[in-house]
């Protein structure tokens, strides 16, 4: 069940809150009641309250000051108001009413329709506020959900659905950025390109099911061989690519190896059929300027590799120059 509002009726006199509580006894609501500034600060820290009905003339405390404390306190900056003087009604006293934070200002004696109307208006925009925080609230919810699911999202569309390895639009974003900072920090970069010998006869001997198969161990194979700060990708049917921030040729062709060896020696030896594969690669590694177009780097790394298949293939070149010629077998 919603909780009843609650109103705040402060006065020094009892009589007086007697006739307040007798006033406002048509209304819907808790009215909390309090002899003293001391106890209504006391209550106002305990409940939240749809509005405040203050005596202006009170011993200690009167009503000025108090309306400036409870003002003072942030959850009570919007708390409306409403003094309530049989002495104090002139205009200089009215002035300070406002300026101490009330919103409204009654001269006893008063109607009670004038109170119970000026009060079941607050009522209303405190139900309304609480219904925009609500509103707020669930607003905030669905903005974290709809984010953690655009992160998932935005993970999923850059992964290769087949082997969990980044795909070839991650490549062009983790290209360019790692560029950038290697031509902005200087360093080494290098990119290995990879494309598994013979495939198509895996395929067409054993099926397209045992070619994904193989095409899967291979992946996780390539992630094996290297760092949390490398970048592996999926960049076609049987090619793969991996970045190598600050690893240079040297580092890069040691790693291209290590691939290599890890296919031919056992990579396949564990599948439902042990076949023997054998992957050719193409290193291409710059320092402190890579190319300024990635799909330069690309290029590079298939010129190399386009000399490791017409060698022999099961082998790692390394590119030199602009001509296949330039490239090198290890
Ligand atoms: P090479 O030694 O010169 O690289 O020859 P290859 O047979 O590996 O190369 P080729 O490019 O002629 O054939 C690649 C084959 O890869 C052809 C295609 O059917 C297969 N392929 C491409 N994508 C997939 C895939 O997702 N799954 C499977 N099982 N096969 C694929
Ligand atoms: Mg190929
Ligand atoms: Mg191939």
């Amino acid at each position: 069940m919603a909780q009843k509002v609650k109103i705040l009726a402060v006065d020094d006199v009892p009589s007086n809150l007697f006739i307040l509580r007798i006033f406002l006894k048509n209304i819907d609501a808790e009215i909390v009641e309090a002899s003293s500034g001391q106890e209504a600060l006391k209550a106002i820290r305990k409940h939240d309250f749809a509005v405040a009905i203050l005596d202006v003339n009170m011993p200690e405390m009167d009503g000025y000051e108090l309306a400036r404390r409870i003002r003072s306190q942030r959850r009570c900056e919007d708390l409306p108001i409403i003094f309530l003087s049989a002495v104090y009604s002139d205009n200089y006293h009215i002035f300070k009413g406002y300026n101490a934070g009330a919103v409204d200002f009654l001269a006893k004696p008063f109607m009670p329709e004038a109170l119970t109307g000026k009060i079941l208006f607050f009522i209303k925009i405190y139900n309304q506020q609480l219904k925009l925080k609500e509103i707020i609230k669930e607003l905030k919810r669905t903005k974290a959900l709809v984010m953690e699911q655009n992160k998932v999202l935005e993970e999923l569309a850059s992964q290769d659905m087949l082997t969990g390895l980044y795909n070839r639009r991650q490549l062009a974003k983790v290209l360019r950025r790692e560029a950038d900072r290697c031509r902005k920090d200087g360093g080494d970069l290098s990119l290995l390109i990879f494309d598994l010998d013979h495939f198509k006869q895996v395929n067409d001997t054993y099926g397209h099911d045992f070619g994904d198969y193989v095409i899967k161990e291979f992946a996780a194979r390539i992630l094996s061989c290297i760092s949390d700060s490398d970048f592996a990708f999926r960049f076609g049917g049987e090619e793969f690519i991996v970045l190598l921030p600050q690893t240079d040729l040297r580092g890069a062709v040691a790693t291209a190896e290590k691939i290599r060896r890890l296919c031919e020696e056992k990579l396949f030896q564990s599948l439902p059929h042990a076949i023997s594969m054998t992957v050719s690669v193409g290193v291409a590694s710059y320092r402190d300027d890579p190319p300024r177009r990635q799909r330069d780097m690309i290029r590079h790394a298939d010129t190399a590799l386009y000399h490791a298949k017409h060698n022999g293939k099961n082998r790692v070149s390394v590119y030199s120059g602009s001509a296949p010629e330039a490239s090198f077998a290890i």
